[in-house]
């Protein structure tokens, strides 16, 4: 697997369906979104790719739009399969593409050898999600100096990806968020959550539990999240997905892919008509 096959295979989805770039990455790469179904109707918003080295939850959601355009179901889906390009490529490529020799050095300097394969963050050294305004800093593994992983950026919201994501999400209306990472087999749910809306999320995290047999867990340790700012600030169902066993190594590789699609291809439609 490289870069480009991954920007391959986004761009021969670009004919299929709707979509459109919610802005650019720092080193410049759009970040695309694909809508699938109706406009009408309840909406969902789902991710992925947003760790680097995570990678496989943008294979896997390339895989999913396959599969769902073929598929009837009630509303739409917004999936931004790719949230961290400049990350994912660092994984897949090195960082030889970058042109900016300063930048180069920078990045090769952070991470302490020529070899990214377990890059976490963006070009700008700061983990996506754990830059989110939402408990700012107050997560258990935060780190707070630049680092391939877990730093959470200068201030909260600083990383344009996150801005990006988050001047997109004002725009539309939606009823719930899936994000998805690796690894673990886990659903992470109910951030601070209690009473009707824990009650809520419960039930939903059950049937997804059972269709791909991942483990819920309530998030605990995480601040500063994706799915902990949707669930926070827009009272929405937002839960992470962690693709993939444990016992695999970081990254995951498209080896993994065809059984974890067949564990998850129902998810997300199931998620949106529980929403
Ligand atoms: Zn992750």
């Amino acid at each position: 697997m490289n870069y480009f096959k991954i920007i391959e295979k986004i761009n021969g989805l670009k004919n299929c369906c709707k979509n459109f770039s919610i802005g650019k990455s720092l080193l410049g790469e759009d970040i695309v979104c694909f809508h699938l179904g109706s406009e009408k109707g309840k909406q969902i918003v789902v991710e992925g790719g947003i760790h680097a080295r995570e990678y496989i939850s943008t294979l896997f959601l390339l895989e999913e739009i396959d599969y769902l355009l073929n598929k009837k179901f009630d509303g739409g889906i917004y999936i931004i399969p790719l949230m961290n390009p400049d990350g994912v490529r660092l994984v897949l490529d090195g960082a030889s593409f970058i042109q900016d020799e300063n930048l180069k050095k920078f990045l090769i300097n952070i991470n302490g050898s020529e070899d990214f394969s377990l890059w976490k963050a963006n070009a700008n050294a700061v983990d996506l999600n754990v830059n989110y305004d939402v408990f700012w800093g107050e997560g258990k593994q935060n780190v707070r100096k630049l680092a391939s992983a877990n730093f959470i950026g200068y201030y909260a919201n600083s990383e344009i990806e996150n801005i990006n994501f988050l001047n997109f999400i004002k725009k539309i209306n939606f009823s719930g968020s899936l994000s998805f990472h690796s690894k673990g087999e886990v659903i992470y749910y109910g951030f601070k959550l209690r009473g009707e809306r824990l009650k809520e999320e419960k039930q939903i995290v059950k049937v997804l539990s059972k269709l791909n047999g991942y483990m819920p867990i309530k998030t605990k340790n995480s601040t500063g999240g994706l799915s902990d700012y949707l669930s926070y600030y827009y009272k929405v169902p937002a839960f992470t997905i962690e693709l993939g066993s444990d016992h695999l190594r970081h990254p995951i590789t498209e080896k993994f892919l065809p059984s974890i699609f067949q564990k998850n291809k129902q998810i997300i439609t199931t998620f949106l008509n529980l929403v």
